[in-house]
């Protein structure tokens, strides 16, 4: 009887402490930050640009002191169902806890769910946008919040209308124009910088890089990657991502026409951030043809005594003739799985990686990897910051 007695108290006790536990640690989460928030749309580009853009927004509330309010993913998924966008919360792919470890964050849903209707409600909700931005609109002085795909379908998803806008020009996200965001949008008046897009360059910009260790795979991809991993890939295992599809192709022609300048998208990453000393971006770099790929791929393999192959690829993956061509030696793998996050995955986990230069696909992956201390390189050049065209010897 006292030992059922014991037991039920300590029942108790256990039920009180989670209680407070949870309420604290809820309290915690939802307190109102009175240095304001950032919200914006990842409206540029698919996922590659839409990571860049989250570091350097990262880095901008941090800049500003504000919470940064966390955005889902925009996945636009047209050539299959639900044959719309969808927005995937950060946490599906992400720990979002680990993001604190930099700077105070919560998701645009907890957000939009337990502090806008009390601190940002109906009938207050201002959007902030260039006067530039402003310009496309009929009355010149409204910021284009909703207009079009993916804006509309983005705001629609968290249930918010703009009320009115607020225009600023002469003012960049760079640190250079910090004192100037502080002093023109203090949060006792501007309590929640809504943007259209996101405030920050692209590509990430070189001291925003590291940011990317804070960007840490949820244990869910972690589990289902390391899950393909053990029963397809023998290590070692070379990881390839292959961006070759028809809108590649269209891009990578610009090259041909020399106007895009010492950098073109991703390319930074491999050609150098100094557009000065920036080194040649060549055809192969963009869009390397079969005979690259077995180059670069039979150089990697050898060197890493690799055993299998991984392929990511956003068209054909070349499974057939790259196992044909390295016959029993090693096995040639790839998934096309439905979702991206897979394929950036497994290419993180890689004993060596090839990406391509241009693609912020592959820097995504690239720089998970140097956050780990992975090797990786490029088709067209072995060894990141130096060229392989014969004549720069
Ligand atoms: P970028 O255009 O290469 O700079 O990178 P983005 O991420 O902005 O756009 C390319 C998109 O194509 C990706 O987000 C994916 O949806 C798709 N894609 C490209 N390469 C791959 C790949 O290897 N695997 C998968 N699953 N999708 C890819
Ligand atoms: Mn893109």
């Amino acid at each position: 009887m006292a030992a059922k007695q014991k037991h039920l108290q300590l029942f108790v006790l256990c039920l009180l402490v989670t209680t407070i536990l949870l309420q604290s640690l809820i309290a915690t989460e939802l307190t109102w930050d009175e240095n304001g928030y950032i919200l914006y749309c990842p409206c540029m580009g698919r996922f590659g640009n839409q990571a860049d853009h989250f570091l350097g927004s990262l880095a901008f509330a941090k800049m500003l002191n504000r919470t940064l309010s966390v955005p889902p993913f925009i996945v636009y998924r047209h050539h299959a169902p639900p044959y719309s966008n969808v927005h995937v919360p950060y946490s599906e792919f992400f720990q979002l806890e680990a993001l604190s470890r930099y700077h105070r964050v919560v998701s645009l849903e907890d957000f939009m769910e337990h502090l806008a209707p009390t601190h940002w409600p109906q009938g207050q909700r201002a959007a902030y946008c260039f006067e530039s931005a402003a310009q496309r609109s009929v009355d010149k002085k409204s910021c284009p919040m909703k207009d079009g795909n993916p804006f509309g379908p983005f705001w629609d998803h968290v249930e918010v209308d703009f009320d009115r806008s607020v225009l600023f020009g002469g003012l960049s996200f760079s640190t250079y124009h910090q004192a100037h965001w502080i002093s023109k949008f203090p949060p006792s008046e501007h309590p929640v910088l809504a943007l259209p897009g996101a405030p920050a360059q692209f590509p990430v910009i070189e001291e925003h890089v590291g940011l990317q260790k804070y960007v840490v795979w949820a244990e869910g991809l972690v589990q289902e990657g390391q899950g393909h991993i053990a029963t397809l890939l023998p290590r070692p295992y070379v990881g390839i991502h292959l961006r070759i599809g028809s809108d590649w192709v269209n891009a990578c022609k610009l090259l041909q026409s020399g106007d895009t300048g010492p950098h073109f998208m991703a390319s930074p990453q491999c050609v150098g951030y100094n557009r000065q000393t920036a080194l040649p971006l060549t055809m192969t770099m963009c869009l390397p043809d079969l005979a690259e790929i077995r180059r670069a791929l039979k150089l990697w393999v050898d060197k890493t005594s690799a055993r299998s192959i991984y392929i990511a690829t956003d068209s054909e993956s070349h499974q057939a003739e790259l196992q044909h061509f390295f016959k029993d030696k090693a096995k040639v793998v790839s998934l096309k799985p439905d979702s991206a996050q897979l394929d950036l995955y497994i290419l993180s986990q890689a004993d060596h990686f090839i990406g391509n230069c241009v693609s912020s696909f592959s820097a995504f992956v690239k720089r998970d990897r140097d956050v780990h201390g992975r090797p990786s390189s490029f088709f067209g050049m072995d060894y990141p910051g130096k060229s392989n065209q014969k004549d720069e010897l």
